[in-house]
């Protein structure tokens, strides 16, 4: 029988149930966090899906019920990988793709780096490479059609179920890089993953609901992945500045279809729902530091959520043209990004290779600049407010996509006397596990998957960093800035009852920063429920 650690490749398209299941007892140690039980898939979904992986199913793959709807599966899997390899139908990313497809060495030191092949106790079924072997091999023998492609580069039976579970194994990956960043050679294992999710997507018409459906395709029809209309959300912001305006003692009113303004800034709308301190400290900053800026009531212009850059470049880039031309009408000066780690990466990095040049508005994060303006003396800050342990989280697409790292310490420094990193940190941060779009992730059995081995190296890094104060008595603040980490946070905070048992809150970096403003009412950071 096979190990953990010794998988064989061409096992893949084997006629089992399912390729291999996991054993949560298996998993990496964490004291005091290892009785997990996993909860079973329900018969129906085994029934109507392909979920022949391992315990869980997270992309939708209709079970083919006939030969002919197997041989479809295959057929079409393959026409799309053809398709990604030429310059008309992979104008985004194909020279990167080449790359990783062509100079792997398979010495396997990215598995290493990932946090999935550690948390589930080194299983080589989540090696970053072991999925990318299945796709290069399957290219090199049925689309390039190498000589003796078997012989050179290792064989590889393709059948429906090869193609199922490899459309399952792209999204066992949080899409973090880790392991590019590992990677002697620089081959992107991340780019990969969302290459087969991308062939799924745009060629055979499979994703998952909570981006397609559910995301980008509410996006584009009424405004927000939330289904907030420019008419609700104004509401709701009117709601958030008398609120948070009448309890702090500080008045702001939040500015919208500005034209000419400076700065145009552009939350991940799920903040107003689930997080409205978050948008109101931003507001209250941005008051108090008398910046020109605005909102736009355009469509997906007060959304920056972009989840085609986790499965589909189509609907990436019809988001980011969208939102790049909401700036341009207005005719602001730049695009300032919220904490939103993926918006991050869609509008500032990959954006890049969509917009049409009259839409390449100057781009930014928001952490460069809110370190300017808490250094600048223009605000006065009380640091002792956050006289709390605190540690930070760094989402990995402003961090290791974007080298942004000292803005941040800046603050924390400058306000948080408790500070302490996590190790490792930066550009060598671990995920949170909600990366990719798994944190609005609930279906099936998927939140034991994101708790038990996506978030898993994570709680083990909050847990460390705060290893000198643990217990009830003892409120310490996770400060994750980033709309989906914060989704995850939320969720292990819960399931691992750290509010109980540690008395620990989660949060953005303005809340920290409007914390320890003096012209606002303590308080702002709150750790009931
Ligand atoms: S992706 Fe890079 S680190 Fe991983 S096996 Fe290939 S060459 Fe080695
Ligand atoms: S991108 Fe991250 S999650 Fe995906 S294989 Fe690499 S290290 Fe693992």
């Amino acid at each position: 029988m096979s190990t953990k650690r010794q998988i064989n490749i061409n096992d893949i398209g084997k006629a089992t149930d399912q390729f291999r299941h996991l054993d949560p007892s298996t998993l990496m140690k964490i004291e005091g966090y290892d009785d997990n039980v996993w909860t079973p898939l329900k018969a129906d979904v085994k029934e109507r899906y392909a979920a022949i992986l391992d315990d869980t199913s997270i992309l939708p793959i209709p079970r083919p019920k006939t030969k002919e709807e197997e041989e479809a599966l295959v057929n079409k899997f393959i026409d799309g990988m053809r398709k990604s390899f030429t310059k008309e139908n992979n104008w985004t990313f194909l020279a990167m793709l080449e790359t990783s497809m062509e100079h792997c060495a398979k010495c396997n030191t990215c598995s290493e780096a990932c946090h999935l092949y550690e948390a589930s106790g080194e299983d080589a079924m989540y090696r970053p490479n072991f999925r990318s072997e299945i796709f290069r091999r399957i290219y090199k023998k049925y689309v390039k059609k190498e000589p003796f492609a078997k012989w050179r580069h290792g064989d590889i039976d393709l059948n429906w179920r090869t193609v199922a579970r490899l459309g399952e194994l792209a999204y066992r990956c949080n899409l973090c890089r880790r392991c590019a960043q590992t990677c002697p050679i620089g081959v992107d294992n991340a780019l990969l993953a969302r290459e087969i999710r991308k062939i799924f997507s745009q060629e055979m018409g499979i994703q998952c609901p909570e981006l397609h459906e559910k995301g980008s395709m509410l996006q584009l029809k009424t405004g927000s992945s939330t289904q907030m209309t420019a008419e609700v959300v104004k509401d709701n912001m009117e709601f958030i500045d008398q609120d948070f305006s009448e309890e702090f003692g500080y008045e702001f009113h939040t500015p919208w279809d500005v034209e000419g303004a400076d700065i145009l800034l552009i939350h991940n709308a799920g903040e107003i729902m689930a997080w409205p301190e978050n948008i109101a400290a931003f507001h209250m900053i941005f008051k108090a530091a008398g910046l020109s800026w605005t909102l736009s009531s355009d469509i997906t212009a007060y959304d920056s959520i972009n989840y085609g850059t986790f499965y589909d470049d189509v609907q990436f880039a019809r988001t980011a043209i969208l939102h790049a031309s909401a700036a341009q009408k207005l005719g602001v000066k730049k695009i300032i990004l919220a904490e939103c780690g993926h918006a991050h990466k869609a509008l500032t990095v990959i954006a890049d290779r969509v917009l049409p040049v009259p839409l390449k508005i100057p781009r930014e994060s928001c952490f460069p600049l809110l370190r300017d303006i808490v250094l600048s003396g223009k605000i006065k800050f009380d640091p002792t407010r956050n006289n709390f342990p605190v540690t930070l989280h760094d989402p990995c697409n402003v961090t290791r996509l974007m080298g942004i790292i000292k803005p941040q310490r800046d603050i924390m420094k400058a306000l948080c006397p408790q500070f302490r990193e996590m190790t490792p940190h930066g550009v060598h941060n671990y995920c949170c596990g909600g990366g990719s779009g798994y944190a609005i992730m609930h279906r099936n059995n998927i939140l034991d998957w994101r708790m038990f081995i996506a978030g898993r190296k994570k709680l083990d890094q909050i847990l460390n960093a705060f290893s000198d104060c643990r217990g009830p008595e003892h409120q310490k603040y996770v400060c994750a800035p980033c709309s989906n980490c914060k989704g995850q946070m939320r969720d292990m905070i819960g399931h691992y009852e750290l509010m109980e048992k540690e008395s620990m809150a989660y949060g953005g970096i303005v809340e920290l920063i409007v914390n320890a403003m003096v012209d606002v009412k303590p308080g702002f950071i709150k750790w009931e429920e």
